[in-house]
């Protein structure tokens, strides 16, 4: 769960102030609720669950169960899209570096 200060390649700061990935809760959010949207769009597809039986209920323990053993990468994956939106993709940032 650690995270490096700088950027290996580019020397970035990813910490750009105190408290700054706080608001990766709503994109770890949304794609807590993305994953969830299409792994009921593929279970009801399949047929592998219906609303006639106790399979509604044994999906959300497969769910909840999915979403915990995938949060280091969705806390990666929200930490990156979140950093996306502050800071832009410099293509020569390390030629601007050496200069
Ligand atoms: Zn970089």
């Amino acid at each position: 769960m650690d995270m490096p200060e700088h950027c290996p390649v580019c020397g970035q700061a990813y910490e750009l102030q105190t408290g700054f990935y706080f608001g990766t809760g709503y994109v770890s959010y949304a794609l807590s609720v993305a994953i969830i949207g299409v792994f009921y769009a593929v279970c009801f597809a399949l047929g592998l669950i219906s609303i006639y039986d106790n399979s509604v209920v044994y999906s959300l323990v497969v769910v909840s169960v999915m979403l915990m053993l995938m949060q280091p990468i969705l806390q990666r994956l929200s930490r990156s899209i979140w950093i996306a939106f502050f800071v832009k993709y410099e293509k020569d940032a390390r030629k601007h570096l050496s200069n």
